[in-house]
């Protein structure tokens, strides 16, 4: 059996070797355009933060080795520039010119190109983009000599390569056109990373695109929409990727929403043809949706199992995707899985979220922080997504929610997980079954909650009260919020009932624990009350910078 692989990387080189350690007589040819295969791209940002300091650690094989190891025939500076699936064979060009090669078996795992918009001046020498070994040590280089630097788009990628520039020191702006950085995520939580981001001192400009980039003799000048002017000697572009489609479609490989479209173990609608990784299209599990994933797991993942399927074991199909990620930003990390706000109002799926903020470990342990998490779930009690932002213990929990969501889990089974403790680590309950529990309590009726998006709503129809400190509400409150501390409550129930006439009760505090308490205190005392979820904190970040108009001293 004779397989052409297409793209020597993630998925293209994880099929490769996964059909070596199947058949020892497969005869196994890997063309690679670039000049490396099976590099670490997602090594490269800490390549330019000087984390990484040797290139060759960027190499995690070359040709030589994969001869040696695997008996693969990888040839790089090779492009497939054409398919005829009719003859069953590709056309390339490489060192030694244009030739033909015929296969049994084509999988194709091209990737995908960096979006390049349309821009004056995007030819720009001083612009690169963070997809190469080469972008890498043309970004090292010019940032040995540079003082300043723009990232354009604040995806993973642009904030990882934003946070690598200010660690070697450069006045640093992320420009994003999304209202927030980090538009997969929900607002609240990207509100933690802006935070971080500005902490490290890197300005973050939202709602705000590049228009034009200006050439000058010293520096560029990056235009914004907003008329404002950004003098930089390095422009990062990261505005998104565009899967590799064009040649493959041309041979009549199916293409849907700029992707190959694949069934569930990688076929094409061409016969003998698979494809994977960026260029190929995945279907999410929440939401059912077919569409790419760019994420590294996923493409090693369908690579080996679609080795699997050529080799004729369909035991294993490639699976649902749920996009789950995590970026470093500073001292914090935000993580994802599973559907979205966005995603799950705009596909009409019935939902409620929660927001909590616990430590990530025992309190009384030194050096707690705090996980600022918000969960979704369905009205079937089945975990829909999560999102999470803090200083640590954000991936564990994310990856636990990731198990959770795959297994088809319920918020009971939150509550279920056993998960390992001791104070340097977690918490008796830990945030993955404090969330759990919080789920079941909205879902049981036992904690009705309001969100920060009903406030206009809550202060129209109910009263609003505070039950943090008199300390806490003088520094800030909701305007015409009845301050009564939860360890009071009991005692000036009275008062509640004076004030609220009638209106029936939305308790808030600092992080919505303790109102969830005053809450339970209320609805046993016969009130209609509702605790609001994450409290303050998530109002603040749901608000951002709107925030100062909403809470008064
Ligand atoms: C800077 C950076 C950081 C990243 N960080 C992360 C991360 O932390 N976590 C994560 O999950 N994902 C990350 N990713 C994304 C991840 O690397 C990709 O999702 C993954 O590599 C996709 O695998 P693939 O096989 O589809 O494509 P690639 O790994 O991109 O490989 C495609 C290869 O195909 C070659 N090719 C294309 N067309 C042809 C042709 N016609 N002929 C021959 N060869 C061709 C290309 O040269 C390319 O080398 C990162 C990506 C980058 C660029």
């Amino acid at each position: 059996m004779k397989i052409v692989v297409v793209g020597g990387v993630a998925g293209g080189m994880s099929t490769a070797a996964r059909l070596r350690r199947l058949n020892e007589d497969a005869e196994i040819i890997v063309l690679e355009a670039g000049p490396e295969v099976s590099f670490a791209n997602c090594g490269l940002p800490y390549y330019v933060s000087g984390e990484i300091t040797d290139q060759a650690a960027l190499l995690v094989q070359t040709p030589k080795s994969l001869k040696e190891s695997l008996n693969l025939d990888a040839r790089i500076n090779t492009t497939v520039l054409s398919l005829d699936p009719a003859a069953k064979k590709v056309t390339a060009e490489g060192p030694q010119g244009e030739y033909e090669l015929e296969y049994d078996e084509l999988v194709l795992s091209p990737g995908a190109d960096a979006f390049r918009p349309a821009i004056e001046g995007i030819d720009s020498k001083r612009v690169s983009t963070l997809r190469t070994v080469a972008d890498a040590l043309t970004i090292d280089e010019m940032a040995k000599t540079a003082t300043s630097a723009a990232v354009i788009g604040a995806g993973f990628i642009g904030l990882e390569a934003a946070e690598a520039l200010r660690m070697r020191g450069l006045e640093t702006t992320v420009v994003e056109f999304a209202d927030h950085v980090l538009p997969p995520l929900d607002e609240e939580t990207a509100y933690y990373v802006t935070d971080e981001l500005r902490r490290l001192g890197i300005d973050v400009r939202t709602s705000t695109s590049v228009v034009e980039i200006e050439q000058g003799d010293d520096a560029d000048t990056a235009v914004l929409s907003d008329g404002s002017r950004l003098e930089a000697d390095i422009i990062v572009l990261s505005a998104g990727v565009r899967p590799r489609t064009a040649r493959w479609e041309k041979a009549g490989v199916e293409v849907e929403r700029g992707a190959i479209v694949v069934d569930e173990f990688g076929r094409t609608n061409v016969d003998n043809v698979w494809a994977m990784g960026d260029a190929a299209t995945s279907v999410d599990l929440v939401t059912g949706i077919r569409r790419p994933v760019a994420l590294a797991g996923p493409a090693n993942r369908a690579g080996r199992l679609v080795a699997d399927a050529i080799s004729g074991n369909m035991s294993h199909a490639v699976p649902k995707t749920i996009g789950t990620s995590i970026v470093r930003v500073g001292e914090l990390t935000a993580a994802m899985t599973g559907a979205n706000q966005r995603t799950l109002e705009s596909e009409g799926i019935a939902h409620h979220t929660i927001s909590l903020h616990p430590l990530n470990h025992a309190g009384y342990f030194p050096g707690a922080s705090m996980i600022h998490l918000r969960v979704h779930f369905g009205e079937d009690r089945k975990v829909l997504g999560a999102q999470a932002a803090g200083k640590g213990g954000v991936d564990k929990r994310i990856d636990v929610l990731a198990t959770a969501i795959k297994a088809g889990m319920t918020v009971d089974d939150l509550i279920d997980l056993d998960l390992a403790y001791s104070p340097p680590y977690g918490s008796a309950k830990d945030p993955v079954n404090m969330a759990g529990m919080m789920a079941a309590n909205v879902l049981d009726g036992t904690m009705p909650i309001w969100h920060t998006k009903d406030l206009d709503k809550m202060r129209e129809e109910r009263l609003i009260l505070d039950v943090r400190s008199a300390g806490e509400y003088a520094r800030g409150h909701v305007p015409g919020a009845l301050n009564i501390p939860h360890t009071q409550l009991r005692d000036r129930l009275d008062e509640v009932r004076e004030a609220a006439d009638g209106r029936a009760i939305a308790v808030h505090c600092m992080s919505g624990m303790r109102s969830y308490l005053a809450h339970r205190q209320l609805a046993q005392a016969g009130f209609d009350s509702a605790n609001h979820t994450g409290g303050l904190m998530t109002m603040v970040a749901e608000l951002g910078d709107r925030a100062r108009e909403v809470i008064v001293q």
